[in-house]
């Protein structure tokens, strides 16, 4: 541990701390080491049965990145930058969990991480300046400070099927993936949901299975992941490249190494822009989606210029015209959703044991004892596998009862859309930091990097209380007021916003998720720093301290 971490210790007996982080991933991690760099006691709870968040829920087969292994790790220590070694371009789930697991006992962190600890409510205490925290078995917590670590996507949904829980075989959600080994050889498996999650799954399982039947209700625009080991050679690189990458990433909209390019589309010839298309097929990862010419994802013609590139790219990889027709999106365009990463995918459908079902076309019934009931007839499955995503970045937080200032719930003060200050603050919420909030740069981001932003900020701002007696922050309703609508201005340009997916909101599994809303800020990470910097630079201005 760094002589700069002098933490006071905490026992298990502890019940009040400086700070509370909820969320033992990638940023609950972060924001204890920086919490614990200030010297404050601190105590992480989590839900799992151990730590990682994302990476240790999602364990289903074929989950990795999409983002390069490389440009996902933590950027604050250089020591642990130039120790670990990612394995691949885009790594596994195991390996990113292993990763963090490292994090975690590399600095000393786990004593103050309490795994199995849902945390039920949160009530702040206007007199005593403190925030009450209980978790779902009764046990109840003390805190000044509060913070929530829960991620975007970690309130997982199943569908609203009838008969759902009397199937005989085995189901799960992919969120919920067992830790014991499933044997996939001979079986009949169903597979629904064909977002990133489905995909990875498909296009791993179908090679096992005895047989597959994917129930798709809207297809995606997929684009090959381009996937390699990480050679030698080639971690050397990466090494020696890491500040000028880490700088690259500082400047690009979403963190990543890819940029827009500053062409439009209808500015270069036919053949160029083919030839250029061409190459960021071939190319791995996002450069598709993030480095494609700058008008593709906000004009309609582009959009749909491009996107009949990736349809004939489709069509060339699917044997049956029928298939590949149900596998090219119609109501949407590239990119206006997130663009699964796939290898081999499309492929999986010229197998003679993969059906595709598209459940518009014969929507499903309810499941059954033996299988899922069609409006065709029955299909009988032995495993089924629920990759129907999540009630993004607004569940986690509803799935907690947090009462600010008079009680007010922070699911009543968002019921008609998130309200928020920079993405991290309510108004009437005092001493309450919501990293990768809604409204934040973070949900649109290779998130680490943001994380470390949003984390760094509010540290600072947690220092700066400590430093000049503060005990209580809390952001205005005029800046709260401001801030929301600038989010909303700038996403109105955007194509995605006229989209139904979980990046506007949207979740036909759950109650009230029937309005699209402006979730993110779509500003672009490097101006949404220059933001945060500004209102600390300015005494934290739009915010009451006292
Ligand atoms: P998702 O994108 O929301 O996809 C859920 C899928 O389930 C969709 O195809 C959806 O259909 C379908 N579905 C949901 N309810 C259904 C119902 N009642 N009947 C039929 N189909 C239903 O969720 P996800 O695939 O888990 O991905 C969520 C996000 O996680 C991704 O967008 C990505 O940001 C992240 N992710 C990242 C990685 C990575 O970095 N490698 C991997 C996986 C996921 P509709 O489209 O019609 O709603």
């Amino acid at each position: 541990m760094p002589d700069t971490m002098v933490a006071p210790s905490t026992s298990a007996e502890t019940t009040t701390f400086d700070a509370i982080v909820i969320g033992a991933g990638i940023g609950g991690i972060y924001q204890l080491y920086r919490l614990r760099e200030l010297g404050l006691s601190v105590r992480v709870f989590e839900t799992g049965g151990g730590v990682g968040g994302t990476w240790y829920w999602n364990r289903y087969p074929g989950a990795r990145f999409d983002s390069e292994s490389y440009t996902y790790g933590y950027a604050f220590s250089k020591d642990l930058l130039k120790e670990w070694n990612w394995s691949e371009h885009f790594a596994p789930q195991p390996e990113t969990e292993q990763y963090l697991n490292h994090v975690v006992d590399r600095f000393d962190l786990r004593r103050d991480i309490q795994c199995h600890s849902r945390v039920a409510s949160a009530a702040w205490d206007e007199a005593a300046r403190m925030w009450d925290v209980v978790l779902d078995d009764g046990r109840a917590y003390r805190c000044r400070f509060l913070i929530t670590a829960v991620g975007p996507l970690s309130a997982d949904t199943l569908p609203r099927f009838e008969g759902i829980g009397d199937f005989r075989g085995q189901s799960f959600h992919t969120y919920r993936w067992p830790h014991e080994a499933i044997d996939f050889a001979g079986k009949r498996v169903a597979v629904i949901g064909t977002g990133a999650t489905g995909v990875q799954v498909i296009q791993t399982i179908a090679p096992l299975v005895g047989s597959l039947t994917v129930f798709q209700r809207t297809a995606n625009w997929c684009t090959p992941l381009h996937n390699k080991r990480i050679t030698e050679e080639e971690q050397a690189k990466i090494k020696a490249g890491y500040p000028a990458m880490f700088e690259l990433l500082r400047q690009t909209p979403g963190c990543y190494i890819h940029n827009t390019d500053p062409r439009g589309t209808f500015e270069v010839s036919p053949e160029e822009r083919e030839a250029f298309w061409e190459r960021l097929y071939a190319e791995p990862g996002f450069s598709i989606w993030m480095a494609n010419f700058r008008d593709v994802l906000t004009d309609l013609k582009a959009n749909a210029l491009f996107s009949e590139f990736v349809a004939r790219k489709i069509r060339e990889r699917v044997k049956d015209p029928t298939v590949a027709e149900r596998l090219i999106p119609k109501g949407h365009g590239f990119g206006t959703r997130r663009v699964p990463q796939e290898t081999g995918y499309y492929e999986v459908y010229n197998l003679p044991h993969v059906r595709l079902v598209d459940t518009r076309e014969t929507p499903i019934v309810r499941v059954t004892e033996t299988g899922i009931e069609c409006s065709d007839g029955v299909r009988e499955f032995d495993i089924i596998i629920y990759a129907t995503g999540f009630d993004a970045v607004l569940g986690s937080f509803d799935r907690i009862d947090v009462r600010g200032v008079g009680g007010l719930t922070l699911k009543e003060h968002w019921a008609d859309g998130p309200k928020t200050y920079l993405g991290l603050m309510s108004a009437g919420f005092p001493n309450l930091l919501t990293i990768v909030g809604p409204h934040n740069a973070s949900t649109r981001c290779n998130i680490p990097r943001c994380i470390e932003q949003n984390v760094d900020w509010a540290s600072d701002l947690i220092r700066y209380a400590e430093e000049h007696g503060i005990r209580r922050f809390e952001s205005t309703q005029e800046a709260e007021a401001d801030w929301s609508r600038h989010v909303e201005e700038l996403a109105a340009g955007m194509l995605y916003t006229q989209v139904d997916s979980w990046l506007t909101g949207i979740n036909t599994n759950v109650e009230g998720r029937n309005v699209r809303r402006v979730l993110q800020y779509q500003g672009g990470a490097p101006q949404y720093r220059e933001r945060c910097d500004a209102v600390a630079a300015a005494g934290y201005e739009g915010m009451v301290l006292g």
